[in-house]
């Protein structure tokens, strides 16, 4: 497997608008765009930087896997999203070294990118995701 470049990190938070003021209004980070991927429960705000992004994920509901999440560790880093060439040839790789994953295919995450996630406990405690864009 080919891993280009950190794709973005992914932070939870459980108001966007109050943690825009710190990183746009503090670390000047441009403010580029929000979706909301209805499957997920999530509104991701994109925050460019250089080649990669910082992405604010909201919940939308409290039964989301983000309002979970800050449920259980609070707000903060939530994953590391790793841009790859080939995401199919990448699980499959993954697959190969015994990795548990969280998703065994590629589904659609925001922004139209092909995106599947490891299992944390097979990164060491990191939520580790895979994104393929075209
Ligand atoms: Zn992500």
């Amino acid at each position: 497997m080919k891993i280009l470049r950190i794709d973005h990190l992914g932070v939870a938070v459980n108001d966007a608008a109050a943690a825009r003021k710190f990183w746009c209004g503090v670390l000047g980070l441009p403010y580029e765009k929000a979706e909301t991927v209805a499957e997920q429960k999530v509104t991701t705000h994109f925050l460019p930087v250089g080649e990669s992004e910082v992405e604010l994920l909201e919940s939308t509901s409290p039964d989301g896997p983000v309002a979970k999440y800050i449920e259980k560790k609070g707000e903060g880093v939530q994953h590391v999203a790793f841009r790859v060439e080939n995401i199919e040839e990448a699980l499959a790789d993954l697959k190969s070294k015994g990795v548990q994953l969280i998703d065994e295919k590629p589904r659609t995450g925001a922004g139209g990118a092909k995106i599947a996630f490891l299992h944390p406990k097979a990164t060491g405690g990191v939520l580790v995701e895979l994104c393929q864009r075209d």
